[in-house]
């Protein structure tokens, strides 16, 4: 397999590029088009016309533009993962994790960054820690992955889901992804004021326990209704994306919404009412279907072993519920817990539990984009949108487990510019992986 990974140094410009003959799948109509080039310039979409009607640059060469033939292929925007931890790794043993040091967990993280970006990833939003860092690395070019919006560390009450203090005190995360604890809603504004401090794009919130957390179950609660209110205000008068709330049990996930987050994370155990004010309410919903399904680690905490055994058949027929209720979803795996660079294995899980195809595709790119207020920039294929692009061999609205597979992914653009292409038929990729 030849697999071309071009360095990407912002200072230098990018050829254009010509996609042409491609299928195109645009991310919100989702009807595929059949039979059309899309010119990308200065890191943006052109163009996006019928096969051959395009007037090509004038100064056109192979220096200047490269043309990709995409006969039998489908373009793509590039896909967001909104919900992932790029510097921490499903199978990791919590006792090295506090030994190592911080370079090592900051290195580790690289190959992260690159094989989520080739599994068609070209925006990630991390809801805990990586710092801002991250963020910048990759917009320089020293290391490859998707853009990335961040939360840096989740706020929680003492004996929360953030709080990972053994019985006696001693933290057992520290570092940047480490929890703020709080415990009044002036403690929740200054804890919001000091993940700001540090480059936050999102405010990450426990609103209720977690399946992994030592103290506090899925269904316990976090932070109160009026602590939720006091974040989400001053998230507001900050100016952040938005407030992304951590709800698993159906209490706290219905405080979250009330308070006006605007994400409900996982979300597993999501009632009727609740549904009907996040749909009234333009709330989105972030499943992570790729952690809730995950197999329960096989020397994981007893007590999550049996909470994510208790709780997967119900949270399958909730989230299942809330696919198909009509409130906005947008694709988040929790990779970290999930594995890494597979992101797209969510999708075929979305349509597994009722979304259609192209429902899918959308929660992926244009929903995902409008959800971090990028949809002006990226997640639809139309001209004058930034170049984040996936090609591939597989037709998406037939076979979208096809997509979950990383080769399926041939070429991913992003600003205009190629940072992964393989020339290995997708169909090969497949039977190897299988
Ligand atoms: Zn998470």
């Amino acid at each position: 397999m030849e697999r071309t990974q071009v360095p990407q140094d912002a200072q230098q410009t990018a050829p254009a590029l010509l996609l042409r003959n491609a299928t195109v799948i645009d991310g919100a109509v989702n009807q595929p088009v059949p039979a059309l080039d899309v010119l990308v310039e200065h890191g943006r979409i052109q163009a996006v016309a019928p096969t051959g009607t395009l007037p090509l640059p004038a100064t056109a060469g192979p220096e200047r533009l490269r043309v990709l033939e995409c006969t039998g292929l489908t373009v793509l925007p590039g896909f967001f993962d909104c919900h992932v931890h790029v510097s921490t790794r499903p199978d990791a043993d919590r006792f090295d994790t506090l030994m190592a040091p911080e370079s090592l967990l900051t290195l580790r993280s690289v190959p992260v960054l690159a094989s989520t970006l080739d599994a068609g990833i070209t925006t990630a939003r991390d809801l805990a820690g990586a710092d801002s860092g991250f963020r910048s690395a990759v917009e320089a070019g020293h290391v490859r992955g998707p853009a990335l919006q961040i939360a840096l560390r989740i706020l929680s009450i003492t004996g929360g889901h953030g709080d990972w203090r053994t019985v006696g005190g001693t933290p057992l995360d520290s570092g940047p992804g480490a929890g703020v604890v709080a415990d009044s809603p002036a403690g929740f504004v200054r804890a919001t004021r000091e993940v700001v401090r540090e480059g936050a794009d999102w405010i990450k919130v426990a609103a209720t326990g977690g399946m992994s957390s030592p103290r506090s179950a899925p269904e316990a609660g976090g932070l109160t209704e009026a602590e939720l209110r006091a974040v989400v205000q001053e998230a507001e008068r900050q100016g952040v994306v938005g407030v992304a709330a951590h709800a698993q049990g159906t209490a706290g996930i219905a405080a979250a919404v009330r308070a006006g987050v605007r994400s409900i994370e996982h979300g597993y155990l999501v009632d009727g009412p609740t549904l009907q004010e996040m749909g009234e309410r333009g709330t989105y919903l972030v499943p992570t279907l790729s952690a809730l399904t995950r197999p329960a680690p096989e020397h994981g905490p007893p007590h999550e072993v049996e909470r994510r055994h208790r709780m997967r058949e119900t949270a399958l027929e909730r989230l299942s519920a809330a696919l198909t209720s009509g409130v906005p979803v947008a694709l988040g795996t929790d990779a970290g817990i999930a594995p890494h660079g597979r992101n797209l294995r969510e999708l075929a899980l979305m349509v597994r539990l009722g979304l259609s195809p192209a429902a899918a595709i959308a929660a992926g790119t244009s929903v995902a984009a409008r959800m971090c207020r990028l949809d002006d920039e990226v997640g639809t294929v139309r001209a004058g949108m930034r170049a984040d692009l996936v090609v591939t061999g597989v037709d998406p609205l037939t076979d979208i487990a096809a997509l979950g597979d990383p080769d399926a992914i041939r070429t991913v653009v992003r600003g205009g510019r190629i940072v992964r292409h393989t020339d290995v038929p997708s169909d090969a990729g497949r039977e190897r992986a299988a």
